[in-house]
């Protein structure tokens, strides 16, 4: 498939790291976008290129998680609806307070968390040198990819000429995210990731044990551990050392929207660790086939589309009309009102 936007690929900041720095710098859901189809990864992840009209889920959840941050950092259940109220996303939730997701339903489940976490605690909250450790971002070296300047796309893009003879180019990844929370639970210590969702059980734990994103999570929780973050503190002041009691998993904050009403449970999701390393060869070894693909795309034009994630039944991929479009107007739409361009960034 044609995808006419070479020149603003060639002008992303993905790709200019990649050539000047040689590096590459992802996030998980960046990851997801560019696993999930050639064209969406050129699109989503490389030219952060998302629809106008964004999800109402994705917005929803987001005030849901501008709230439990403030409520984390100790904030009232009134500056918890003052987060939620100031979170960009705040204004594009319906009003109005029916089953669905509305700006109504948000400030419910403010109140109602708040009552419950009040009288059946869910878990302890960990700090570090006195801040408890709440909306926690990192950005870690997770390896290198070396690419071999063999192939004549990659000998393009990186600007060689004939006469060189550098065999590789080697590229340091950095894994970039944010951890909602950091806390014990059952007498363990856990990643904490906040969800909300309108299903919950065992089907809803079970599409979290083999994700990216929470093995990322632990993946990085490992590594924080040897870089110094390991002696942290529980509410009553006892220290748990992690080098000696590492987490365990990741435990997922559900808050279920139902008919029935709202409901929230924790699900620990135990990680054996030999998962981890496995997690992290395999990304590194997706990501250097993707810089191939890349590169090849960079002198023809040309993505080969995984057709399977066009409809999926979540709906319709984001970029769904662009890629139904004739070639000549695939570039125009995408830079059209119907898209924007993302500037969100797991540091910020
Ligand atoms: S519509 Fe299909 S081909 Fe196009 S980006 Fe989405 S998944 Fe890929």
């Amino acid at each position: 498939m044609h995808l006419p936007l070479t020149e603003e690929v060639r002008n992303s900041a993905l790709i200019k790291g990649l050539i000047t720095h040689h590096e590459l710098v992802l996030d998980n859901s960046t990851f997801i976008t560019l696993d999930s189809c050639n064209a969406q990864g050129i699109m989503g992840a490389i030219l952060k290129k998302m629809p106008t009209n964004n999800s109402i889920h994705l917005d929803f959840g987001s005030c849901v998680h501008s709230a439990l941050e403030e409520k984390f950092r100790g904030g009232g259940v009134v500056d918890q609806i003052t987060a939620a109220k100031n979170d960009p996303s705040w204004d594009a939730i319906p009003g109005g307070n029916h089953f669905a997701k509305t700006q109504d339903k948000v400030i419910e489940i403010i109140q109602a968390y708040h009552v419950h976490t009040e009288v059946t605690p869910d878990f302890d909250l960990l700090s570090f040198k006195g801040e408890p450790l709440v909306e926690q971002s990192f950005r870690l070296p997770l390896g290198k990819i070396k690419l071999s300047m063999a192939s004549p796309y990659l000998r393009e893009l990186f600007g060689f000429d004939m006469h060189e003879t550098d065999e590789f180019v080697t590229i340091q990844v950095y894994w970039q995210g944010k951890i909602d929370l950091f806390t014990r639970y059952n007498n363990e210590n856990w990643i904490t990731d906040h969800k909300t969702t309108s299903i919950m059980g065992a089907k809803f734990a079970d599409t979290f044990v083999r994700s990216s994103q929470m093995v990322g999570y632990l993946w990085a929780g490992m590594e924080l551990i040897k870089l110094g973050f390991n002696e942290l503190t529980l509410p009553n002041g006892k220290v748990v050392d992690l080098s000696a009691h590492p987490y365990r998993g990741v435990l997922i904050n559900a808050i279920a929207i139902r008919k029935s009403g709202l409901e929230f449970k924790v699900f620990p999701i135990p990680i054996p660790y030999t998962r981890l390393e496995e997690w992290r060869e395999g990304t590194l070894l997706r990501l250097r086939y993707f810089v191939e693909q890349l590169s090849e795309f960079m002198v023809t034009g040309l993505v080969a589309p995984t057709r399977e994630h066009c409809v999926t039944k979540y709906g319709r991929c984001p970029f769904f009309d662009v890629c139904e479009a004739p070639m000549h107007m695939r570039g125009k739409m995408l830079n059209s009102p119907l898209f924007n361009t993302s500037t969100w960034s797991p540091l910020d």
